[in-house]
């Protein structure tokens, strides 16, 4: 998450946003226009962007304006701001759709110059609204929502040098930095406002943008692919983003994405009320791009593969791995052959990053070996080469990845090379975030159980991700996505503003100077007294110290955040503690529990089968009988150019042939291998938990119990997964029958912590029985030998 604003300091800052005081200010500020004229035409002016039936009709209030005016307006913006001649692709288009009031959605391939279809409109209403007669008037604003703080900040840059009005507020702003952008939209001297899809669960910032003056002119939503469970890169909070336009009022929306399949595109469409001749989209095949690729061999027989091919294949290369360790290996093997080679993964130290990206942009190292964090952002005009060593999770990831070569037209390569090996790392990601359905019916019955605390916001529950997610043992992808379907499918909870649990400082000479008797505020005397120096650094128990001193818990916060930015201490927060206001009664009895955790359950089970099905669609692509390109084009709903069914130039049009991929059998089930992991591992409550285990899927408690060093972990890697499953699921049926304990046990704590003993329970009898038979001797084959190797060296490192 590193290069994503999370939740960072600063989000603190709009807790104490007081509503009353905001309306009141945006009032004055229209009063000193004309507050009239404001309120009769600002209600007309809005669309709703619920699912109405005819949304677009009670909308536009320009659609009287002859379309040339709109162009003109749009051209001229177009010179005078950013000094572009010409628009391209379908910019024009967009840009007037939404001048005019229209939702849009935007489908350019990346580098083609999305940005435009939201800067222009932003710097146009102003005349546009002089020719409705709206003039006069502050012109509102334009709340650009994007996950990047680096791409944030670049646009942003870029802006200002244009003499375009805008700023981004993220987690590195300081409270100071925060309050001059909010003065600024408050007196309507900003245009463009960037921010993160997480600030969105800030109410303080919600609040401050409904009452914004001249409103919220529209909202766009870069990498809106984001928002669809459908989409490579499903971010829950972007669903938020939909809510948010709803409770803005936002005159109009502009969803932006590089890469959107027709059913992406259609929950995108669906979430913001686009309709279909608002969506704008170029083809996303690049003649200059040549796809090749090549299976049959083993994953150890890549590497001479690529070694070859980089010798054959001059120019700037992405080598592209699906985990960190894997980046590494083969950067250092890379560099071992003579090849000026790099690392890059999202576990790297930020100043590392930046250097690699630096490196590679001015061409001071040749090859970067990346795992999927390496790309966003980087727009080098001459890679030359892109290659696959694993196998990417959709296909849309892979037409990403193949996008960033040849961006200066000139002929590239991308090989992708696939072997039965590339399937394991997928499966091992997609089963692992399916968690078991007991872990999930506790993990409900603990949220719903939580005892509310009253805050400023109302009745609040508070949760730890992280504690959650070793507790009931779910990794924390799928834990976001069921925590914001409680809060955006069942209504019964809303995210606000995280608190850190923890804030501890190293009090610099400033602040040991300080007496608590002399100091002047409240605040600092309440820290001053409250902090407790431990062996270094001092700790406070920020509530405690608020409620003990009478104040704010903002109040103290904002005052460490003084002084840490003022150089008295150096402020370490850390321990997210998420929280959630309660909006309905939560589900109480266990048959509403039971009902709700069905549900979802059923969705995470959806979310396993189509990750698998993605993956295969991949390696479909690569192995059908048809040409690499327009494939590629159908899988987002589009053609090659003039009805071609050939680019000519890719493995399959130039052989002619199929690459083939010859199916592979799971072995039979491996009984003695089951009974080996039932003896090492105690956990009888948890069929898919063993199967985990077998199958080499680390866990929160996998991790917890360090059965991811025993023997028997992955020692069944090879096996079909389903039925591992069904075999463990015998074995614990067969467990609990003879306990008599058939029911799970109430919170998974009971078994976590306790050692994995080994197991000498009854049930052993009828195993042993049973493995003496024929598997017994295949037990150990090569295959699930080299798995079980692979999984706890190079595979065991954590994705991306
Ligand atoms: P995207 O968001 O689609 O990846 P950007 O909006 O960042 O692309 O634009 C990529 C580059 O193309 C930017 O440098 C931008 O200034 C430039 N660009 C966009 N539209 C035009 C145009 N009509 N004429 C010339 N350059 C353009
Ligand atoms: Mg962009």
């Amino acid at each position: 998450m590193s290069e994503y604003d999370s939740y960072g300091s600063g989000d603190e800052l709009f807790d104490d946003v007081n509503v009353e005081s905001l309306v009141a200010t945006t009032k004055r500020a229209r009063a000193a226009d004309d507050d009239d004229q404001q309120q009769t035409q600002q209600p007309d002016k809005r669309i709703k962007t619920q699912n109405t039936e005819d949304t677009e009709h009670n909308t536009i209030a320009n659609e009287d304006i002859d379309d040339e005016v709109l162009g003109r307006l749009a051209k001229t913006a177009l010179k005078e701001n950013f000094g572009f001649e010409i628009f391209r692709h379908e910019q024009f288009a967009a840009i007037k759709s939404s001048l005019r009031g229209h939702n849009v959605l935007v489908v350019f391939p990346t580098g083609a110059g999305k940005s435009l279809c939201y800067q222009i409109p932003a710097i146009t209403f102003e005349k546009v609204d002089a020719i409705n007669g709206r003039g006069g008037m502050v012109s509102g604003i334009t709340i650009v929502v994007s996950p990047l703080i680096a791409l944030m900040k670049d646009q942003v840059d870029a802006l200002l040098r244009r003499g375009i009005a805008a700023a981004c507020i993220d987690s590195s702003k300081t409270q100071d930095q925060v309050q001059l952008t909010m003065a600024a939209i408050r007196k309507g001297q900003l245009r463009l406002l960037y921010c993160a899809p997480e600030r969105l669960n800030n109410e303080g910032f919600v609040e401050s943008m409904k009452h914004v003056p001249g409103g919220v002119r529209l909202v766009a939503v870069d990498e809106a692919h984001c928002i669809s469970e459908w989409g490579h890169s499903f971010r829950p909070d972007y669903l938020k983003v939909a809510r948010f336009v709803e409770e803005v009022k936002a005159e109009r929306v502009v969803c932006l994405t590089a890469t959107a399949t027709p059913r992406v595109a259609d929950d995108v469409a669906n979430a913001f009320n686009v309709q279909k001749s608002n969506i704008f989209r170029t083809s996303p095949y690049r003649p200059n791009l040549q796809l090749c690729a090549e299976s049959g061999m083993t994953k150890q027989g890549k590497f001479p593969k690529i070694f070859a091919f980089l010798r054959k294949h001059p120019g700037s290369t992405l080598v592209y791995v699906t985990l960190q360790k894997q980046a590494e290996y083969l950067a250092a093997d890379l560099i071992e052959q003579g090849f000026d080679a790099v690392a890059f993964h999202a576990g790297l130290p930020t100043d590392v990053k930046v250097k690699v990206q630096d490196d590679f942009m001015a061409g001071r190292v040749r090859i970067v070996v990346a795992t999927i964090a390496f790309g966003m952002g980087i727009d080098k005009p001459d890679i030359r080469n892109i290659l696959h060593f694993d196998l990417p999770a959709t296909v849309e990831e892979y037409s990403q990845q193949i996008g960033r070569a040849g961006r200066d037209g000139k002929p590239s390569y991308c090989m992708f090379y696939l072997c039965h090996e590339d399937f394991y790392i997928r499966e091992n990601f997609a089963r692992g975030d399916l968690p078991s359905l007991q872990s999930l019916r506790r993990l409900l019955d603990d949220i719903f159980h939580r005892p509310a605390v009253p805050a400023v916001e109302g009745n609040v529950i508070k949760l730890n991700q992280t504690a959650l997610g070793q507790d009931y043992d779910i990794r924390s992808s799928p834990l976001a996505i069921l925590l914001s379907t409680l809060e955006l499918r069942f209504g019964l909870i809303r995210a606000i503003t995280p608190e850190y649990t923890s804030y501890k400082f190293e009090a610099k000479h400033g602040y040991l100077m300080k007496n608590p008797s002399t100091v002047n505020s409240k605040e600092e005397k309440a820290i001053l007294l409250n902090a407790k120096k431990a062996i270094t650094l001092y700790t406070i128990d920020v509530n405690a110290t608020a409620n003990s001193a009478g104040l704010l818990r903002a109040d103290i916060i904002r005052k460490l955040n003084d002084y840490h930015d003022s150089g008295i201490i150096q402020l370490k927060t850390g321990g997210v503690e998420n929280r959630y206001k309660i909006l309905k009664p939560l589900p109480n009895t266990a048959k509403e529990i039971d009902e709700i955790t069905d549900k979802v359950y059923i969705d995470m089970q959806n979310r396993e089968e189509d990750a698998l099905k993605r993956t295969q669609e991949v390696a479909d692509l690569i192995t059908g009988d048809k040409c690499f390109a327009l494939s590629l084009a159908q899988h987002f709903g589009m053609s090659l150019p003039d009805g071609l069914t050939k680019c000519g130039h890719c493995t399959h049009c130039l052989t002619g042939k199929r690459v083939i991929l010859p199916p592979m059998q799971p072995p039979p089930v491996n009984l003695k291998g089951i009974f080996n992991i039932l003896q090492e591992c105690n956990v009888r409550d948890d069929p898919r938990f063993l199967a985990r285990v077998a199958f080499g899927i680390k866990s929160p408690r996998v991790i917890q119990l360090k059965l991811h060093t025993s023997k028997v972990f992955a020692s069944l890697a090879d096996h079909d997964f389903k039925s591992l499953l069904k075999e463990f699921t015998k074995a614990c049926e067969a467990a609990n029958f003879k306990n008599e304990d058939r029911l799970p046990k109430p919170t998974a704590r009971s078994s976590v912590g306790k050692k994995a003993g080994k197991y000498t329970g009854k049930y052993t009898g009828s195993y042993a029985g049973k493995f003496t038979g024929s598997y017994a001797g295949k037990s150990t084959g090569s295959y699930a030998g080299k798995s079980a190797g692979k999984s706890t060296g190079k595979y065991g490192s954590r994705y991306k």
